[in-house]
């Protein structure tokens, strides 16, 4: 994107062209595979369109955005059978909904906007921190489950908690925490979308590291505390969910509001902002 000397903004017919056509084709193709509906689909493709079309060589943005997809599904594919006969493995029935795909790609398509306004790379740095954070979460989740001991409650460490409680950490989800980070960062230097004419690279991959961790540690203090959990009268489980073996489920703290959606996006969020201020201060 351009922009012109009144303070508004133009952007480039081509970018957005490109954009159009490359969020398009895979929005059809995650459409036919059920990893969004119908819904998903429209979100992911006004963020695409946005982080694509909007900042300076906004296609290397998209690329980071879709090197977090596959990581993501990689990592959730990793020792898949281990973890469902464990029973933690995410329900993969059900397609993406709008708010999925909002809470893991609304704040990146804000910072990709605002660094299309104000090009000074301090923005790009949040959406770094905020796609850091979404990655991170990811790779913590899934692969904290094959930590061999259980997790601690983030809040109480000497309380043990079932593998997979929101709130709860343990040495192997911290140190995927980190590689999603790394996996982010690395991607954004050798891309070049994050600026390195006045930082070392060094200096960015810390950045983005210690956001990553940021947004995940404030995504488990959350997840302890006032996120909503629910109780299954079937299954008797306690789950995040306010579905569960098909019935609605019991509210048994938290709140009803604070479900994990809000918490990623809470946290994506808070992710972002932390990489902007570090990387202002700096
Ligand atoms: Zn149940």
């Amino acid at each position: 994107m351009v922009c012109d000397p009144t303070g508004g903004v133009a952007l480039e017919t081509i970018a957005v062209i490109e954009g159009l056509i490359a969020c398009f084709l895979l929005g059809v193709v995650s459409l036919k595979l059920r990893f969004v509906d119908l819904s998903g689909f429209a979100a992911a493709f006004a963020i695409g369109i946005l982080i694509f079309a909007v900042p300076p060589d906004g296609w290397k943005w998209f690329v980071v955005v879709l090197i977090f997809h596959v990581v993501a599904a990689q990592f959730t594919k990793y020792k898949y059978v281990i973890k469902r006969r464990m029973g933690f493995a995410q329900e993969k029935g059900g397609a993406r909904a709008w708010p999925n795909i909002v809470a893991n790609g609304g704040f990146a398509a804000l910072f990709a906007l605002g660094e299309g306004l104000w090009p000074s790379g301090l923005l790009a740095m949040g959406f770094l921190g905020a796609v850091a954070t979404a990655t991170a979460d990811t790779l913590a989740t899934e692969i904290g489950l094959l930590n061999p001991a259980q997790p601690r409650m983030i809040t109480n460490l000497r309380r043990k908690v079932a593998a997979g409680t929101s709130g709860g950490i343990s040495p192997l989800g911290e140190l995927a925490t980190l590689l999603g980070s790394v996996i982010i960062g690395l991607a954004a230097l050798l891309l070049g979308v994050a600026k390195l004419d006045v930082y070392s690279m060094g200096m960015i991959l810390l950045i983005i590291l210690l956001a990553g961790l940021v947004g995940c540690t404030i995504d488990s203090l959350i997840g302890a505390t006032i996120q909503g959990m629910f109780k299954c009268a079937v299954c008797g489980r306690t789950t995040e969910s306010k579905k569960h073996c098909g019935k609605s489920t019991q509210r048994i703290r938290g709140s009803g509001i604070i479900d994990n959606n809000m918490v990623n996006f809470i946290s994506t969020g808070v992710g972002a902002l932390s990489a902007v201020i570090v990387f202002s201060l700096l």
